[in-house]
């Protein structure tokens, strides 16, 4: 391993400012790497489509070894703040961002891994799968990048993501549908000390709603939340005629999490209508639940490189989601690997040299299997 090159490019790629939907210089900077290590790149037009920057890059290579290729992804986005990251490397093998920032090791950590593990293969020309890449933008904000790919020309039935925090030999094989909903509750307007009686009081109607709704952790695998809540105007005197919430299911069953709306639907059109007012409820399914067979060739392939690295192997449920999600959703299965990124979404974000040559290290074995 080329542990110089590999923390110099990752110290390059976070020096790029790439926030959602502003991913050009890092895209122009992936689609020159890509190139010279002999991928086909072409970038589609997510970013046109969301008033961003750039759009998705898909990047092929032909491999020596036979068989579909694999595929690989990371996102081009970061969280705020970064502006102006930069890469310390410490004493220790620390790399921090310099305080003022996140570091962007989610997700340049498992970018420069891969671009490393390539690399490498490339040199010692040595035989390897057929290869394709993904490098999303948008992720950060629902997945919104990925949620647009057209997934038609990708061959690759398996999947690896560099996107989660953990010890090398961390995967998470199943994730959860998520829910965002939005209800508004309408009632009617009158004066609050002459004519209450006239008035049909939007926030009480809601108040009313949600103390019927289960909340927090509802189930062994159920999780429900109003996250925010506005309404009436900016008067006492008046009874408020409207008032809207946002909020979110999540559940490892799909099934269950669709029941779950249904049921706070039911319980805001009851309380609603039992005061005369009216509600309309709006929702997304931005994530789809999945759940890797750990017989899955996905899951043994990957038994087998870190095994041969001497890395103890921990299959994970996440709660959260990855582009992992709408790739199960086009048909390819695949596992979200630990990349040397921890304590992400904060300024206190690091990663390890050791960290990432560990993840270059199984991203290569990953590259070489042959089953
Ligand atoms: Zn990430």
């Amino acid at each position: 391993m080329n542990t110089d090159r590999l923390v110099k490019t990752f110290q390059e790629l976070v020096s790029i400012d790439s926030p959602s939907f502003g991913e050009r210089k890092m895209a122009d900077e992936l689609t020159v790497r890509l190139r010279k290590l002999g991928f086909t790149v072409s970038e589609d037009r997510a970013g046109e489509y969301y008033g961003g920057t750039a759009g998705n890059l898909y990047a092929f290579r032909k491999g020596s070894i036979p068989g579909k290729p694999l595929l690989f992804s990371t996102h081009m986005d970061t969280v705020e703040p970064a502006e102006g990251k930069k890469a310390v490397l410490h004493g220790d093998g620390r790399i921090t961002s310099g305080g003022a920032t996140v570091l962007g090791a989610d997700c340049m950590a498992g970018t420069a891994a891969l671009l490393e593990a390539v690399t490498e293969l490339e040199e010692e020309q040595a035989d390897c799968r057929a290869l394709e890449i993904l490098f999303f933008i948008g992720e950060e904000k629902h997945l919104r990048g990925s949620a647009v790919f057209d997934f038609s020309c990708v061959q690759a039935e398996e999947s690896y993501i560099l996107d989660l925090s953990g010890p090398a030999g961390t995967a998470a094989i199943q994730a959860p549908t998520l829910i965002d909903f939005e209800i508004v509750v309408h009632g009617k307007a009158a004066h609050a000390g002459f004519a209450p009686e006239q008035g049909v009081h939007a926030i009480r109607i809601a108040a009313n709603a949600v103390a019927r709704m289960d909340m927090g952790r509802t189930g062994a695998s159920m999780t429900v939340n109003i996250g925010h809540i506005e309404g009436g105007v900016k008067a006492t005197n008046i009874v408020p005629e409207r008032c809207s919430l946002r909020g979110e299911v999540r559940s490892y069953s799909h099934e269950q999490a669709l029941e779950e709306m249904k049921k706070i639907e039911g319980i805001f059109q009851e309380e609603a209508e039992k005061a005369g007012g009216s509600c309309e409820v709006q929702f997304t399914v931005p994530l789809q639940a999945y759940r890797v067979p750990e017989t899955h060739s996905c899951v043994k392939r990957f038994r087998r490189v870190c095994e041969e690295l001497g890395l103890p192997v921990r299959l994970v449920p996440t709660f959260g989601g990855s582009d992992q999600s709408n790739l199960a959703l086009h048909g390819v299965q695949g596992l979200v690997l630990a990349s040397a990124m921890e304590q992400v979404h904060s300024c206190e974000e690091y990663t390890t040299v050791s960290g990432l040559e560990t993840v270059a290290e199984i991203v290569k074995g990953l590259m070489q299997e042959r089953a």
